[in-house]
């Protein structure tokens, strides 16, 4: 080893706590309740977020341990967003829209000592959820009804009280530990739509470089001017990075809680002034269409002028819908096992105006710090040259490389998703991709999505983008259908933008043109089904599980054709 090389202070989450302290105390956090808006400064939630260590403290909370939320976009959870990983502890964000008996499979497995839960989701829970014997407090947060009566968890010895009575009993000085940047510091479970929930162990070091890589000019680009909105749930992969990332920046954040609904992000944007903003492509379509229609609304959102979009595939109706209004959308690619950021849709300087214009849908390039490749089924690299598909994997320190350990058998299936070759660690997607010669990557489909016809490969996805061309299509979903004859066929699932049934028969007898014009006949599919809205799953997502039952228990309908 050699000497004289530089200082190594280890990343940790407490660079952010630290920064945002000294630099950013005036910057604010708006949280938008149904009940109104609250307002305050980082520098009080930093104060808040030293009496939540306390408070942890006294509940003899330990390195490494677990701490579970269950909330909503506020400013409370931010506080335990920093209190918990910055005293050294492990904070382990639950989906809230999972069934109770979900959440307590996740709590059980996790073996979180602690549950911070907003007193709205506290009440939903109902009767079913049965606390599991790892959690010894419980810590009921205010949110939409502060007031309302706070009931003792069922047949459990946990501790209760109120998020505000208790934070008022400590001090806001703590003694922040010393942490190595190895030390785990947040846990995700994948939303779980294809099966058992995999845990994912976030490392300080992995967060505070996915944290750094959201400030990159070409990622995210996060700056301190910015005013940030994340819409996605806090619990969807750490609403992507992006609390973090503007606790780095310096940026100040609006918090939707759960009201997603356009009307009430629009009100939030004008009040807290944002200037970017994020969520998956459904809220969006939503919020689109909403500005389209009310002339008052786009008065009310000109600071707005970024949309990193993700989660799903970004049509280009949206991205020109949006840059009607001077929005720039821009398509990212993530998974939670990646922390989530691994793919921003960027235009490179060297490639020309028109080959960037077919390449705005694409997922896009590698952040700075990941590597991709994809690979066929021997494991061989694809050619790059934006045709051949394969599976898309991924090498990043943000990346993870095992599961967080469960149920035995679990982790013997969950742990083919990584792979050494190359000299390096890859994380298989379960994404099916191509890579053009500038880098450019496409998600052509999820490998369980894709849909076998005849002996060949038809991409859902493609389809999916397409029909959201299609004016009068709202949201669109392709799914398979068993079929004796061709093993497969797809079933194109549609929610229009107008219930109008004449617009339906509209719709029925130009869509097989519409397709024709991208796609092969045998490609198309003849079976079309309606829905005043799809289905989502727990993060928000288009639910193609849901969709796929449904038409497996339906008959071929051919009027609909
Ligand atoms: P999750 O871990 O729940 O966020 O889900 C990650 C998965 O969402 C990825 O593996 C993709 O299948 C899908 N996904 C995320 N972003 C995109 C995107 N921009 N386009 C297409 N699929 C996406």
């Amino acid at each position: 080893m050699l000497y004289g090389l530089m200082q190594s202070v280890p990343l940790t989450l407490n660079m952010v706590r630290e920064r945002v302290g000294e630099l950013y105390p005036g910057k604010t956090v708006v949280t938008r309740f149904s009940s109104g808006f609250h307002s305050c400064t980082y520098g009080e939630l930093l104060e808040r977020a030293g009496r939540v260590a306390n408070l942890l403290k006294d509940f003899g909370l330990r390195r490494g341990d677990r701490v579970a939320t269950l909330a909503w976009n506020s400013h409370r959870h931010l506080e335990v967003y920093v209190a918990v990983p910055c005293m050294g502890a492990v904070l382990h964000t639950v989906n809230a829209r999972l069934a109770a008996r979900d959440v307590a499979t996740l709590l059980d497995h996790a073996g979180d000592t602690v549950l911070f839960v907003d007193h709205s989701i506290w009440r939903t829970l109902g009767s079913d959820f049965q606390l599991p014997d790892c959690i010894r407090h419980v810590v009921v947060c205010e949110d939409e009804d502060p007031e309302g009566a706070v009931e003792a968890p069922r047949a459990s010895n946990a501790t209760l009280g109120r998020y505000e009575d208790l934070l008022a009993g400590y001090p806001s000085a703590f003694a922040w530990p010393s942490l190595d940047e190895k030390e785990a510091a947040g846990l995700c479970y994948t939303s779980g739509t294809t099966g058992d929930p995999k845990g994912v162990l976030y490392s300080h070091r992995s967060t505070t470089l996915h944290t750094l890589s959201c400030l990159f000019a070409d990622g995210v680009s996060m700056r301190e001017r910015d005013v940030c909105m994340p819409a996605v749930p806090m619990f969807h992969a750490n609403a992507w990075g992006f609390p973090y990332a503007a606790l780095m920046a310096g940026a100040s954040l609006a918090l939707p809680s759960r009201q997603t609904d356009p009307q009430s992000l629009v009100e939030l944007i004008e009040r807290a002034k944002v200037t970017i903003a994020t969520a998956v492509p459904t809220v969006w379509t939503n919020f689109l269409e909403f500005i389209r229609s009310n002339q008052a609304a786009t008065g009310k959102i000109q600071t707005l002028r970024r949309l990193p979009i993700g989660g799903a595939a970004v049509s280009r109706s949206l991205i020109d819908g949006f840059s009607e209004f001077g929005i720039e959308v821009m398509h990212c690619w993530g998974m939670t096992e990646i922390s989530p950021l691994g793919l921003t849709n960027l235009d490179r300087s060297d490639v020309d105006a028109e080959t960037l214009k077919a390449t705005r849908t694409a997922q896009g390039l590698a952040v700075p710090g990941c590597s991709v490749r994809v690979v066929d089924g021997e494991g061989r690299r694809c050619p790059t040259d934006g045709r051949s598909s394969g599976e898309l994997q991924i090498s990043s320190p943000w990346a993870a490389s095992a599961y967080f350990p469960g149920i035995a058998e679990n982790v013997n299936r969950a742990q083919t998703s990584f792979v050494y070759s190359e000299g390096r660690e890859w994380l298989r997607t379960g994404d099916v991709a191509t890579i053009d010669s500038h880098g450019y990557v496409r998600i052509v489909d999820r490998t369980k999505d894709l849909i076998k016809s005849g002996g060949e490969w038809i991409s859902s996805q493609e389809l999916e983008l397409q029909l959201m061309n299609h004016p009068a299509v709202r949201e669109a979903a392709v799914v398979a259908r068993a079929d004796v004859k061709w093993q497969e066929r797809p079933v194109a699932c549609i929610s229009l933008r107008s219930d109008n049934p004449e617009e339906r028969q509209r719709f029925v007898s130009t869509m097989q043109t519409f397709l024709s014009r991208t796609f092969p006949k045998w490609q198309i599919p003849k079976e079309v089904k309606f829905w005043d809205e799809l289905p989502k799953g727990k993060t928000g997502k288009i639910d193609k599980n849901a969709l796929r039952d449904w038409v497996a228990g339906t008959e071929f309908d051919r009027a609909e054709i």
